[in-house]
């Protein structure tokens, strides 16, 4: 069975705790590797590798950040097909989304290789005579990354690429589903020529999680993955004193108009439903059909599904692939009798498809006339599994999004611009689409949602990034003109 440690000071070293936990091949149903899980003196001993490490760090010049981090990109980019099947292996997302997944992840390193334009103060000279002050961004210390199971390479790379060019060492604990794809970052990372204990990988469990949490050495904690989590780690990490930002779940509504092209609206939907298995913080979970674009809009999906292949990940054929877990599936699958124990019509079930072998495969499954306060539609689903909610109006379509526990992602569809310009005013949403059902931001905007979806002050990535990794200082200084100095420098004196 193969074995998967952790990374410490540039090495990967077996855990010594004796606890493990399984990591599966979803796209076969079994476990292919066991992973070590930290005891709480290993993590104390991986937060003091840090703390040694961001010492030297915190003074390495910004041409040095900035030239490892150049280095860390080409790295990533000559080896990418190397990690993307370690993520559909691990994970089991098709072999070009997890291509797709690495070069969003190569973005934000190359917003961080500009760092040393990004960390520029701010400079006021002659505030009062012979007095300028200025701002310096300094780094946090020792900061944890804390990562979910469906973008084990990207979402780390949100976190260690900004936390490491702003000069802290960061301690990396990602999903134990799928914990491969970052210790080949750490290691590809050390190619690049980044110091030793500067990133550092511990794996394991909630205990794990609890002791970053809980240990003085650590300044502040990046997180992404579920609310119920995301909160627990912000109200107890704040309450000690550290800066949080934790980016939860997602429940997102495409509201399509009735002047959409249906064509591209039916197109944009399946791709963003059903893209990754449905497991993405950004898919489109939920179609709200304003008017009389419902009927049409609904045959137009249901028209398309037949053509989406499942299978494994690692056949080029195959569009989705397996859920992350059987219990995953099952609570999936699960959603599609509750949709008709709550009146909806299930115009998809896709129990009925049958794969050959004991993965975890669930067929891409539509439910259509959903009701607003059901289940369906109220509560994280995370799978291949697209709702449609039919309404009468923008403003009835528009009171649904606002209303929900979520506010990661939404988008409109409408050919008309002044609906859409109304629409991303009124919208209470982090990140909205017009014409675009995933709208996750480019490197240089930042990521994150509203209400549920995010807890904290800072987006991630992005400028946003750049502010949670670094602190601020304003120095205020005199130094008086050296004509009208007691001691003579040879300046004309001026009298
Ligand atoms: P999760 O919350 O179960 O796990 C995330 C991390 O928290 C993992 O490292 C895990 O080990 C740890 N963790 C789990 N339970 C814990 C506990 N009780 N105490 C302390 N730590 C714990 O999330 P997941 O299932 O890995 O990921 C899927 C979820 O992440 C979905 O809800 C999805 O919407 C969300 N997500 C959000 C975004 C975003 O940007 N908002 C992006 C990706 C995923």
């Amino acid at each position: 069975m193969r074995h998967i440690g952790h990374w410490i000071d540039g090495a990967e070293v077996r855990g010594t705790s004796g606890k493990h936990g399984p990591v599966y091949d979803p796209a076969a149903g079994h476990v292919q590797a066991e992973v070590d899980f930290a005891s709480v003196d290993e993590v104390d001993a991986v937060v003091a590798s840090c703390t040694r490490a961001a010492v030297g760090w915190s003074q390495a010049s910004l041409s040095r950040r900035a030239e490892i981090l150049f280095k860390f990109r080409e790295l990533l980019d000559a080896r990418k097909a190397d990690l993307a099947r370690l993520l559909t292996s691990e994970h089991g997302k098709v072999f070009s989304d997890a291509m797709g997944e690495i070069s969003r992840g190569i973005e934000n390193v190359e917003f961080a290789c500009g760092i040393p334009h990004l960390l520029k103060g701010e400079h006021s000279e002659q505030a009062a005579t012979g007095v300028d002050v200025y701002s310096l961004r300094q780094p946090l210390g020792v900061v944890a990354a804390i990562t979910p199971f469906n973008f084990p390479a990207m979402v780390p790379i949100w976190m260690l690429a900004n936390g490491v060019a702003c000069g802290n060492a960061v301690v990396l604990k990602p999903s134990e589903k799928d914990p491969s794809p970052s210790l080949f970052l750490a290691a590809l990372l050390k190619e690049a020529g980044l110091p030793d204990g500067v990133l550092n990988v511990v794996n394991g469990d909630k205990l794990v999680v609890d002791r970053l949490i809980e240990h003085p050495g650590v300044a502040a904690l990046s997180f992404v993955g579920s609310t119920p989590i995301a909160r627990y780690i912000y109200e107890n990490g704040t309450r000690r004193g550290k800066r949080v930002q934790a980016l939860g779940g997602a429940k997102n509504h495409m509201v399509v108009l009735p002047d959409a092209d249906v064509g591209m609206a039916a197109d944009a939907a399946v791709s963003a439903a059903y893209g990754s298995a449905g497991e993405r913080c950004m898919a489109v979970a939920m179609v709200v059909a304003v008017g009389d674009v419902a009927e049409p809009l609904v045959r137009a999906i249901e028209a398309r599904l037949d053509r989406i292949k499942v299978g494994p990940g690692t056949d080029p054929e195959n569009e989705m692939g397996p859920l992350i877990t059987r219990e995953h599936r099952d609570r999936v699958a699960s959603y599609l009798d509750i949709a008709k124990e709550e009146g909806a019509t299930v115009v998809r079930d896709g129990r009925e498809q049958k794969f050959a072998n004991d993965g975890f495969f669930l067929g891409v499954s539509l439910i259509d006339k959903v009701k607003p306060n059901s289940r369906v539609h109220c509560e994280e689903i995370f799978g291949p599994v697209l709702s449609v909610l039919r309404v009468g109006t923008y403003d009835e379509a528009l009171a649904i999004v606002n209303s929900h526990e979520y506010g990661n992602g939404t988008a409109i569809f409408t050919r008309d611009g002044g609906a859409a310009r109304r629409f991303q005013r009124e919208v209470d949403v982090g990140m909205v689409g017009i014409n675009v059902p995933i709208p996750v931001p480019v490197s240089y905007y930042s990521f994150g949602g509203w209400r549920a979806s995010l807890f904290g002050d800072h987006h991630m990535y992005g400028p946003e990034g750049i502010r949670f990794f670094t602190r601020t200082k304003v120095v205020t200084s005199r130094w008086p003109d050296p004509a009208t100095s007691v001691i003579d420098l040879g300046f004309p004196r001026n009298r």
